[in-house]
C-alpha cells in the first residue's frame, strides 16, 4: 500500500519544491502542496517498488524536480537507462524513449505513466518503409534518429541523437558514397549542409518533422535581435534550414544548456520546447531568458498522478513489452552510437 505522507511531510515537500525554484516558475503556494503530496508519494514508494524514474528535459517541471532520479536529452537518458540498477524503470517522456529503455533493459520493467504519448518523427516511417528504402538504396547504411519505434530501429545500421548526428553521419561518409538519414527531414537538410553533402543524391533522407520545432520562423530572429541587443539565440536541429542559419547555436538540448552554462551574455532564447526553458531558469536563476518556444503534447501528456498509478498499479498499457528478438536486432545499432560518439569503433 501507497505511505500516505502527514501534514508536515507535504509542508516539508513543498518547501523543497519552492527551493528548486518552482515558485518562480509559476507554481502557486496551493499547487506546490498539491504537488508536494503526489511527489512525496511517488519517492516513497519507488524506494519500495526499487524503481527509477529518468525524466526527458522537456517533462513539467514538478517531474523534474519532483521525482526524477536522472534528467538529460535522449543520449544521456539512454545511456543511464543502460546502466540502472533497479527492478524498474518508470519511463517520464514518449513512448520511443521508454521502448529504448525496454530495448537497454529487456530484463526489467519499463513503465510508461502516459501510455499513448507518441512522436510525430517516431510515428513517421514504419519498418516495412525503412526495407522498402534500403532495396531503393542498396549498400547505404541507415543512420537513424533515436526518435523512432523499436521496429524501425531494429532495420537501422547505426542510431544518432541530436547531439551525435554531426558526427556519426561524417564517419559513415567516411566509409560510404550514399548515407540515408532517417526520419526528420529537417535535420536531414541542415546535416547535408554542416557537412557538405547533396541532398537527395549523398545524403537521403525521410520527410518526417517534428511538430514543436517544424513551426518556428527564421524572420523573428531578426526582430528578437532588436527588441533584445546582445541575446544568444540557440536552436534545436530539428529546425528549419533557414531559421537555423541566423542562430548563435545549433544542436540538441544538452548543448544549448552547455552553452549557456559556459557562455556571459545579457539574454538567451531557446527555440525549442517550452521544458528545456523551464529548466535553464532554475538551473540559472541569475541569467535572462526570452521566451521562444511552443509545447509539445506528448511531452506534457505526463502528469504526477499518472506516475503514482505506474509505481502504484500500472495499467496494461503503461507496461512496454517488446519481442527479445525484436530487443535484440535494435539494441545493436543503439550499441554502435555509443561506441562511435564515444570513439570505441575499431574500424
Ligand atoms: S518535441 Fe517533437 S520530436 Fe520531441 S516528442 Fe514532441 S513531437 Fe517528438
Amino acid at each position: 500500500m501507497t505511505p500516505e505522507p502527514t501534514r508536515a511531510q507535504i509542508e516539508s515537500e513543498a518547501e523543497r519544491l519552492f527551493s528548486r525554484g518552482l515558485a518562480d516558475l509559476g507554481y502557486t503556494d496551493a499547487e506546490l502542496l498539491r504537488c508536494a503530496r503526489l511527489t512525496w508519494k511517488i519517492n516513497a514508494l519507488k524506494k519500495l517498488k526499487d524503481a527509477v524514474i529518468p525524466v526527458h528535459v522537456y517533462q513539467r517541471a514538478e517531474i523534474i524536480h519532483g521525482v526524477a532520479d536522472f534528467t538529460g536529452d535522449s543520449y544521456k537518458l539512454s545511456k543511464l537507462c543502460a546502466q540502472a540498477d533497479a527492478k524498474r524503470i518508470v519511463f517520464c517522456g514518449v513512448r520511443f524513449m521508454a521502448e529504448t529503455a525496454k530495448i537497454l533493459n529487456e530484463d526489467k520493467e519499463v513503465l510508461l505513466p502516459a501510455a499513448e504519448a507518441g512522436c510525430s518523427l517516431s510515428e513517421s516511417i514504419t519498418g516495412e518503409q525503412v526495407r522498402r528504402l534500403k532495396a531503393k538504396h542498396p549498400g547505404a547504411p541507415v543512420v537513424t534518429y533515436i526518435n523512432t519505434s523499436a521496429e524501425v530501429k531494429a532495420e537501422s545500421d547505426v542510431i544518432v541523437t541530436s547531439a551525435n548526428a554531426s558526427k556519426i553521419v561524417a564517419k559513415m561518409f567516411e566509409m560510404h558514397e550514399r548515407v540515408l538519414f532517417l526520419p526528420d527531414e529537417l535535420m536531414g537538410r541542415n546535416l547535408a549542409k554542416a557537412l557538405g553533402r547533396k541532398l537527395g543524391s549523398e545524403l537521403i533522407t525521410w520527410k518526417g518533422r517534428c511538430i514543436v520545432h517544424e513551426n518556428f520562423d527564421a524572420a523573428s530572429v531578426a526582430l528578437y535581435r532588436k527588441m533584445y541587443p546582445g541575446v544568444k539565440i540557440l536552436a534545436h536541429s530539428e529546425c528549419s534550414p533557414g531559421l537555423v542559419s541566423v542562430v548563435d547555436l545549433i544542436g540538441g538540448t544538452g548543448d544549448m544548456m552547455s552553452y549557456v552554462e559556459k557562455t556571459k551574455a545579457s539574454s538567451y532564447m531557446l527555440i525549442t520546447e517550452c521544458g528545456l526553458g523551464d529548466l535553464a531558469r532554475t538551473r540559472f536563476p541569475e541569467k535572462t531568458f526570452v521566451p521562444m518556444c511552443r509545447l509539445c503534447p506528448h511531452m506534457k501528456a505526463t502528469g504526477l498522478e499518472r506516475v503514482l498509478r505506474a509505481l502504484e498499479r500500472p495499467t496494461p498499457a503503461q507496461r512496454v513489452e517488446l519481442p527479445r528478438e525484436l530487443c535484440a536486432r535494435a539494441r545493436k545499432p543503439i550499441e554502435r552510437m555509443f561506441e562511435l560518439a564515444e570513439d570505441r569503433a575499431k574500424e
